[in-house]
């Protein structure tokens, strides 16, 4: 079940290369091999992934865009000029809101003066949240330059973080459908398997959450865990043995889990099976 480390089993398919990968888009058997689109097919293409629905304000920008391709010295390519149109726009009416939010004043300090807006997840590490409002403080040139992030392209981590990512099943480091591990920076990182489910996916999350945060609260170290699991590879829950240094973590973990998936309609019976074809989806390989 929704375990961090309780399933040891290397996975069959580590290092297996999958025979489809790249044969679709790659060399001779691209359809596009050795040939280049017409001027008619990149314009449609470049249409298409405009999309049809920007403001007017955008619309003249580009045509400017246009018109500045058309002169002799254009240097950089359209689409990426497109997008960063776009995005900057976006952003820059961000800037104007967060400033306005906050007053004119460094977040900081209390500064009125070399203000800058801040992004508190970098623009390179989620380009999604660049003009997010809850993404943005005013901070003063000085306080800003003081963040460790500034110009790091990463983000910063004031005392504990979190990165919870699905991945594809068969990625995880061994047989297990929830992992976990925590830097020294104090950056718990839980990778959850592909479900084909988002509540489910959810509930394993929550469940590692809890008893990630429970264990390092009570002192249990990850390499005990790791050892006691090690130790009990034949059981399919070696959180649910009475000795094991995490017991009483993962079995608060699944009460948690349990209250939950009654609040999401989620059929514990269900999700249980899930998870177990998702064992047996590795095992028959
Ligand atoms: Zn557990
Ligand atoms: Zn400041």
């Amino acid at each position: 079940m929704s375990e961090n480390k309780p399933h040891h089993k290397p996975s069959p398919l580590k290092g297996r290369p999958n025979p489809k990968h790249g044969e679709a888009i790659r060399g001779e058997k691209n359809p596009m091999f050795g040939k280049h689109h017409s001027e008619e097919t990149r314009r449609k293409i470049a249409e298409k992934r405009r999309g049809t629905h920007l403001a007017p304000e955008y619309r003249q920008k580009l045509s400017e865009i246009r018109r500045g391709e058309k002169n002799g010295n254009w240097k950089g390519g359209i689409t990426l000029k497109i997008r960063g149109i776009r995005a900057s726009l976006q952003v820059k009416k961000w800037r104007k809101d967060i400033l306005e939010r906050d007053n004119y004043r460094c977040r900081n300090c209390g500064s009125t003066e070399k203000l800058e807006v801040h992004h508190i997840i970098p623009i390179a590490e989620l380009p999604g949240a660049a003009a997010m409002p809850m993404n943005g403080v005013t901070l003063c040139k000085q306080c800003h330059k003081e963040t460790k992030s500034y110009l790091a392209r990463k983000r910063e981590s004031v005392s504990q973080q979190f990165i919870i990512q699905t991945i594809p099943h068969h990625w995880q480091e061994y047989s297990t459908i929830g992992n976990y591990a925590t830097t020294d920076d104090g950056i718990t990182v839980i990778f959850v398997s592909d479900m084909g489910s988002p509540d489910y996916e959810f509930l394993v999350a929550l469940h590692e959450l809890i008893e990630v945060k429970l264990t390092q609260k009570h002192g249990v170290a990850e390499e005990d865990i790791t050892a006691f699991d090690k130790q009990h590879l034949d059981t399919n829950e070696p959180g649910y043995l009475k000795e094991a240094p995490y017991h009483k973590e993962h079995m608060a973990a699944e009460t948690i889990e349990r209250i939950v998936a009654t609040l999401l309609g989620v059929e514990w019976n269900d999700y249980e099976e899930a998870i177990n074809k998702k064992f047996e989806e590795l095992e028959g390989k």
